[in-house]
């Protein structure tokens, strides 16, 4: 049995909770009040091979991702970054976690700056208040060698489903 540990990163109301309770439930809980670290644990099959899932789910709002992890940075195998696209500072501060990963993993035991990162722009369906274009999550995405999708938790399960399941992937190739 394989284990894959996931770390959840964002700017506090981008919607880390909501994309990860709906892929964990297939639901959209629209106000998921948490003001505890959560882990979530979950069995899945993906090409047929069992794994144990956790995933760490942090609320703290500090943008120093070394404080946010109160374990240590190199807990996660891998790590789901998430900003809101009707909202920039979302994504400048995802831009400053994304350095930091790549930063804390050079320096950290692992030595593996190459973590498997997945960038995921949520909140698609505000997309008449967007003020990130897509591109330009494509760009970030590109130059932090990072997967990127453009998400709604509130709409979609699929696009939610297909990044995890990649990033697992990933993390047990890696
Ligand atoms: P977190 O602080 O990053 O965990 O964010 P939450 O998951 O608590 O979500 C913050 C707010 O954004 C809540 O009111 C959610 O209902 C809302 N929200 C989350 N995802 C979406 C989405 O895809 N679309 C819309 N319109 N609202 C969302």
């Amino acid at each position: 049995m394989n284990d894959v540990k996931l770390a959840l990163l964002g700017s506090q109301g981008a919607g880390k909770s909501a994309v990860l309770v709906r892929f964990l439930t297939r639901r959209f809980i629209g106000e998921y009040a948490s003001n505890a670290n959560s882990l979530y644990h979950k069995r899945l099959s993906i090409d047929g091979r069992q794994l144990n899932l956790e995933v760490f789910d942090p609320c703290s709002q500090s943008s120093e991702v070394r404080c946010i992890l109160e374990e240590p940075v190199d807990w996660a195998d891998g790590f789901v970054v998430v900003y809101n696209i009707s909202d920039r500072s979302s994504f400048i501060n995802a831009k400053s976690i994304l350095r930091q990963i790549r930063e804390a993993r050079t320096d950290s035991c692992k030595g593996d700056s190459d973590v498997p990162v997945c960038l995921v722009g949520n909140k698609q369906d505000l997309c008449h208040v967007r003020q990130v274009r897509e591109d330009e999550g494509r760009s970030l995405a590109q130059e932090t060698r990072c997967h990127f999708q453009e998400v709604s938790a509130a709409e979609s399960y699929q696009d939610i489903a297909g990044l995890f399941t990649r990033l697992i992937r990933q993390v047990m190739e890696h």
